[in-house]
Formats: C-alpha cells, sequence, structure tokens
C-alpha cells in the first residue's frame, strides 16, 4: 500500500506532466473503482486546466480551472504512467514494464502539452471524486481528518494538544487519522524507535497535567517530519533514476531503522538490545525494548 512519502513522490513525478496544461481528452474505461466515477467524469475534465497539484495525507488534488478539485487516492495498489517527451515512467515505483493499455488501465488523462497519464489499479481500492474546491473541507473525504503530518501544524504543542488525556497506546494514537492524517505503520514504527519512546505508553504521557508538551513531544513532532522526509528524498531519487529495477518491495525498505528487523541487533549505535516485535490492533510494531522504555515517555 502506497504510504504518505509514496504519494508525495508519486505528486512530484505527476506535477511536470500536468500542471499548467488542460485535459484534452479523458478516457474512463469503467464506472467504478472503490467507489463509483462522479457524474460526467470526463466531460467535467476535458478542457480544464490543472492550476496546481498537492497533497493531503494520501490524496492528490489536482486543482481545476473549473473551481473543481480532481481528487485521487491509490487505494492499495494505484499507480501512475506518465508519457512525457517521449518517455514513458511510473511516480513512485521502480520497475515497470509497459506496452498498450493494459487490463488495469483504468483511465486515461491526455494532456495539452503531449504528456499522458495513465491510471493503473490491479485492486481497485483506489478511487477518483470532484468536488468544488469551496467545499473540499466538509467534503466526506477531508470532513473529520487529522493535521498533516509534513506540514507546519505538527508540533510538540499539536502533539499534546491532541494526545492529552488519552490513555490509548502511543502507537494507535499515532495511527489515528482523525489526530494525525496520513502516518502508515512503517514509519510510526521508526518515528517511535528514533523518540525513544515505548509503543504502548499512553499517548497522553506526552503532555503535562497542564497540556503542555513534554520534551519528547517536542522531539517527536520533529522526527516524525524527518522520517517522512527522507523517505520523500528517497523516493525522488528514484524519480530521478528510474532505469534502476530491483525487488516489489518498496525502495524506502533500505533505510528503515527498526522496522521488519525482529531479532536484529538495535541499529542504535551503542546499544546492545535485540529488535522485538510486538502485535497491537493486529498490526506488528517493531521496537528496541531497551532503547523504547516504557518510563521514558
Ligand atoms: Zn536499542
Amino acid at each position: 500500500m502506497p504510504e504518505l512519502p509514496e504519494v508525495e513522490t508519486v505528486r512530484r513525478g505527476l506535477e511536470p506532466a500536468m500542471v499548467g496544461a488542460r485535459f484534452t481528452k479523458v478516457v474512463q474505461r469503467r464506472p467504478d473503482l472503490r467507489f463509483p466515477f462522479p457524474e460526467r467524469f470526463a466531460e467535467r475534465l476535458e478542457g480544464q486546466e490543472v492550476r496546481s497539484l498537492s497533497r493531503r495525507a494520501k490524496y492528490l488534488l489536482a486543482d481545476l480551472s473549473s473551481g473543481e478539485v480532481l481528487i485521487m487516492h491509490l487505494g492499495m495498489s494505484g499507480r501512475f504512467l506518465v508519457t512525457m517527451d517521449g518517455a514513458t515512467r511510473m511516480p513512485g515505483e521502480f520497475h515497470h514494464e509497459h506496452g498498450s493499455l493494459g487490463a488495469h488501465d483504468h483511465v486515461v488523462f491526455r494532456l495539452s502539452n503531449g504528456a499522458s497519464v495513465i491510471y493503473n489499479d490491479t485492486r481497485r481500492f483506489g478511487f477518483m471524486d470532484l468536488v468544488p474546491r469551496s467545499g473540499i473541507e466538509a467534503s466526506r473525504h477531508f470532513a473529520g481528518m487529522g493535521i498533516e503530518p509534513l506540514g507546519n501544524e505538527l508540533s510538540g504543542e499539536a502533539v499534546a494538544r491532541l494526545f492529552s488525556g488519552k490513555r490509548t497506546p502511543l502507537k494507535a494514537a499515532l495511527l489515528d487519522q482523525r489526530l494525525i492524517a496520513g502516518l502508515g505503520n512503517i514509519y510510526v514504527c521508526e518515528a517511535l524507535f528514533r523518540t525513544g519512546l515505548h509503543p504502548e505508553a499512553p499517548a497522553g504521557s506526552l503532555a503535562t497535567k497542564k497540556g503542555l508538551p513534554t520534551e519528547k513531544a517536542h522531539r517527536l513532532a520533529d522526527v516524525i517530519r524527518e522520517v517522512l522526509s527522507e523517505a520523500v528524498q528517497a523516493g525522488g531519487s528514484t524519480l530521478r533514476d528510474h532505469a534502476q529495477v530491483d525487488g516489489t518491495l518498496g525502495y524506502f525498505q533500505h533505510s528503515f531503522r527498526v522496522y521488519d528487523r525482529e531479532g536484529e541487533p538495535c541499529t542504535t549505535p551503542g546499544c546492545t538490545g535485540t529488535v522485538a516485535r510486538l502485535v497491537q490492533a493486529g498490526r506488528s510494531t517493531f521496537y528496541c525494548p531497551r532503547c523504547q522504555k516504557r518510563s521514558r515517555a
């Protein structure tokens, strides 16, 4: 499943093909993906210029000259194939083979700059929608959504405000999309590890009795941004070097310090601990019992 840094990588890969260009032809090859396409989908896009392409959590948002926003979500297996200036590439992926339209190429966007963008999704958990710009925050996709982890909103103060008084385990609180939107299992494990916080410590332990941020709350906010930014940069380097062919596990795998390392020595310099795994809400948490002591929360 694409995590936030991959979605950001995809956004950066789509930007040169889409922003400033008009949709000249839109081919919608099925009535639905995870949800039905909006009414007259192709018609509402054709002729419109893409003013900007942004991201909120794991959603891509193309601002159109019509005043509508094209919302795109990659679901579990969605990806884009971009053909521009005679070259074909797949932002966010580093391995691809491409011939004519495949069975899972569901949407084709042709743009006035000559680029074409194909949306491919084998499992069809992705979706697209069109929402008026003015109603975007209240739309079903974004209503009640938490703060953006890569934006300026995420700070020690925000962590304290969101987590104050909560007895929920830190791991669960960080995965709660109503608090912080778009953080996935991998990045939560990495952030807790780098901050030295036990995944089962109560979320409220990051706020003082007065609701002020603890030192660790500040550190956690910084570390979340750091972990995500590093992954976006790693994705960016694969965008530049898309000839690289590797396995299919994901190019960020190499930089994980704790995720999926059960039984391996802790990567913290000087620590003699061994990475352990526990299961929280059905998902694996990897952590170092020495670096991430409960009492340190
Ligand atoms: Zn350790």
